[in-house]
Parts: structure tokens; C-alpha cells; sequence
């Protein structure tokens, strides 16, 4: 026992030392480093944060904080489901299990319209607050939700044949728990803040939104105004027909 404790020691020290050099060397880039807007901290489930002045670095897991039944029977955050999920549909598990990612987002800090509206890829289309991406209105391509809605758990998330957990809709721990229906609930690539379905009071609806799921309007976040998307109800849900502005990357 003591043998072990002495020879463990210097591994432990030389681990910490061999973080903080990562750590110093992740922040420090040829443009060099600048402060982190206070409202990207609303990101609580990242792992960093990071500014050059022109991006933001988002790193996570993209494991979810809440329950689910996606993870496994071992993990303190299981919870069985059964019953009725999004839209009233019977709940019916994929085969799938939530599985740790790398996921590194990275998204203009000045975000800016675009002209030609790129369609948003699948897999991730941006980040939530706890760290789990947003993906489209598409479970593959051209393939609507309608099909594997069901398959969403007790938050309306699931993960995919990697283990890559994820909301195509409204996430119901962040807009009943963590925060509200009208909160900022994440940012798509593009660097737009994206919004629950309420706004002063009233549901939003896609009729008052843009092609891209989205309009200008001043937030508690951004008193003078912005692009936002409003996650709704209804089929686009998140994103509508293409990012408003010019997308950042996502790299896994
Ligand atoms: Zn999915
Ligand atoms: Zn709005």
C-alpha cells in the first residue's frame, strides 16, 4: 500500500503539469487571446470557452446533465421512460446509447447576415446551454422527423449511431428547469442566439417568423436588438430553410 501511494505521486504531478501546459497552449493562438463576452457564460455546459477576437472556441461533450433513458443502466443519470413523448407520440427507444463526444464549435463572434443562406448540415447546427447540440428538422437527408420523433426521451433528446446526443426540438430541461420558455437557450453555427417558443408573454409561432426560423427583435440579452431563431412547436422547429448568417465550423 505504501509502495503504491509513494510510486503514484509523481505521476499525479507530472499529470497536473503536463493540464496546465495544455491549457495555457489552448488558449494562446497566433492572434492572440480576448475576453469572452459575459453571454456565451450562459453556455454552462461547455467544457471551455475561448475568444481570438473573431471567433468563439466552444468545446463539450455534448453529453446532456439531465436523465435519460439513452444512458447507461450504470450511470447516475439513468432513468427508465415509457409513455408519451413529443407531440403526444408513444415513446419508443432507439438502439442507440449516449456516448461522450469532442465536439469543438466554433462561431463568429460578430455574427453577420449572409447572402446565399446555406441549408444547415446534418449532425450539429449549434449549441445548447448544457453543451448538446441542436440538430435540423431531418433525420437524414431529405428524411422528415416524423418517423424517429418518437424515439426522443423524457427531454426530447436522443443520441444517434455514434453515441452523439441531441435536441431537433424544443429542450424541455432548459426551458422548464434550467432556465425559461423566453430564455437564450444556445447559439446555431452562424453565431445567432437562439430563443424559446415565448417572447413578452405570447407563444411564438412560425408564421411570425422568417424563412430561417427567425426575426430582429431587442432580447434581455441584447437590449438594442438582434437576429435571433425561436425554437416553436411546429416542424421546422429550430432552423427553417438555411442559416441566417455565415456559419461557423463544428469539428468532432
Ligand atoms: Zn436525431
Ligand atoms: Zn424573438
Amino acid at each position: 500500500m505504501k509502495l503504491f501511494k509513494l510510486s503514484i505521486l509523481p505521476l499525479a504531478i507530472l499529470l497536473i503539469s503536463f493540464a496546465c501546459k495544455k491549457s495555457a497552449t489552448d488558449t494562446t493562438t497566433s492572434t492572440g487571446t480576448a475576453t469572452v463576452p459575459e453571454v456565451y457564460k450562459k453556455i454552462y455546459g461547455a467544457s471551455s470557452i475561448s475568444s481570438d477576437g473573431t471567433y468563439l472556441t466552444i468545446k463539450t461533450t455534448g453529453t446532456p446533465d439531465h436523465k435519460s433513458i439513452y444512458y447507461a443502466t450504470s450511470n447516475s443519470l439513468y432513468e427508465n421512460f415509457s409513455g408519451t413523448t413529443f407531440g403526444g407520440r408513444t415513446f419508443a427507444k432507439n438502439p442507440n446509447s449516449i456516448a461522450a463526444q469532442t465536439l469543438t464549435f466554433k462561431i463568429p463572434l460578430n455574427p453577420a447576415v449572409s447572402s446565399n443562406h446555406a441549408s444547415t448540415p446534418l449532425g450539429p447546427i449549434g449549441i445548447s446551454l448544457n453543451g448538446v447540440p441542436f440538430y435540423n428538422q431531418y433525420a437524414g437527408p431529405n428524411l422528415p422527423l416524423t418517423n424517429e420523433a418518437n424515439s426522443f426521451d423524457q427531454y426530447y433528446g436522443h443520441p444517434q449511431q455514434s453515441g452523439q446526443y441531441h435536441y431537433h426540438v424544443e429542450p424541455i430541461y432548459l426551458t422548464t428547469v434550467k432556465a425559461t420558455k423566453s430564455s437564450l437557450l444556445g447559439f446555431l453555427l452562424d453565431g445567432f442566439p437562439v430563443y424559446g417558443p415565448m417572447e413578452n408573454g405570447s407563444l411564438v409561432t412560425n408564421a411570425m417568423l422568417d424563412a430561417y426560423h427567425g426575426h430582429t427583435a431587442a432580447t434581455t440579452d441584447y437590449p438594442n436588438g438582434i437576429y435571433h431563431y425561436h425554437i416553436t412547436d411546429a416542424d421546422p422547429y429550430i432552423n427553417g430553410s438555411g442559416f441566417y448568417g455565415t456559419a461557423g465550423t463544428v469539428t468532432q
